[in-house]
């Protein structure tokens, strides 16, 4: 059976180093397999996103070198590639969740929780797990509530912990309800990523994931609503993220960073694969290479476990203040 993996950007900015390193890293997973690769655009939070990058980002990919079998712009047994285009498929999941009473409607607000101190710590991008405020509302709670707002919908998660092998940073194991009940539609109508992901790549018959390793705290989300939906989940490899010299992760800069702008300052891609591919352990120098030169010598475990601090010396070469 061939191997599939994905790049799933989400076009709420332009593609910087951070993107094109585990784009790379995926893209080298699945073609030393002899695999097939996705492109998929994760605009499920419309406002967020934008027409640009929705064009840009598959534009700078294919400069860097990189390809892929099906997305948005070559088709595919899987169409559309697009999370706005894939509404009805969220809700229909939704309404599964519902009718086996795993989701409940959750009235309260940001404020509200914000305001709730001493909550054991949910995913590192959100703040205080959620205490399931809303989980027992009798119906007539729920009636009441539901006159004054509209709620969002929470999954709930399950009380046993989580294990998994991970493919670059190895076994990993979660305690039970790790960061609390999650949203997987939000009070204004936007499903959220977790549904998304989970929904997509297993309707695409994704059967690798390799991303940044600030998803690796989603991924117990995301297995539990495999789980729940008795859908198949992938294997998973998260692979660190990339910093500047001053400690700052480089997907906070702003656009020296982007691919966009090295490109425009005459920079070769062989310049930027030859750097990221010496980082991943594939050439003993930062010599100019194209993604293909790097097959024959990838191994995730060459992958360098922790946070990467990038040399002034490449921030230099790469033009990144
Ligand atoms: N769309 C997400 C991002 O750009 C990636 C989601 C994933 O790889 O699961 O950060």
């Amino acid at each position: 059976m061939k191997i599939r993996g994905r790049f799933a950007p989400t076009p709420s900015g332009p593609l910087h180093l951070g993107n094109a390193w585990s784009a790379l890293l995926a893209w080298l997973q699945v073609r030393q397999a002899g695999g097939e690769m996705l492109l998929r655009i994760e605009d499920i939070d419309g406002p967020r996103s934008r027409q640009a990058y929705i064009e840009s980002i598959p534009e700078d990919l294919r400069w860097l070198g990189l390809d892929w079998d099906e997305g948005p712009d070559l088709g595919g047994p899987y169409s559309p590639y697009r999370q706005s285009e894939r509404l009805a498929r969220y809700e229909e999941l939704l309404h599964v969740l519902k009718a086996k009473g795993l989701v409940y409607p959750c009235y309260c607000s940001r404020a509200e929780l914000a305001a709730i101190a001493s909550a054991p710590h949910g995913l590192a991008a959100e703040g205080p797990a959620y205490p399931g405020i809303c989980r027992t509302l009798s119906e007539p709670e729920r009636a009441t509530r539901a006159e004054r707002k509209t709620p969002s919908w929470r999954f709930v998660m399950p009380a046993e912990p989580v294990a998994f092998e991970d493919l670059a940073m190895g076994p990993q194991s979660f305690p039970a309800g790790y960061g609390g009940d999650f949203i997987v539609k939000r009070a204004d109508g936007i499903y959220a990523y977790q549904l998304a992901v989970v929904a997509d790549d297993a309707d695409m018959a994704v059967t690798h994931v390799l991303r940044g390793s600030d998803l690796l705290d989603s991924t117990p989300r995301q297995l539990a609503l495999f789980d729940a939906l008795g859908l198949p989940a992938p294997r998973y490899a998260h692979v660190p993220l990339l910093y500047g010299p001053d400690g700052q992760r480089l997907a906070k800069r702003h656009g020296s960073a982007s691919i966009g702008a090295m490109r425009q300052s005459g920079i070769s891609p062989e310049t930027i694969v030859g750097w990221l591919g010496y980082l991943a352990g594939c050439l003993p120098k930062p010599e100019p290479a194209k993604p293909r030169d790097l097959l024959p010598y990838f191994r995730l475990d060459a992958v360098p476990p922790g946070p990467i601090r990038l040399e002034p010396a490449m921030l230099d070469r790469l033009g990144i203040r």
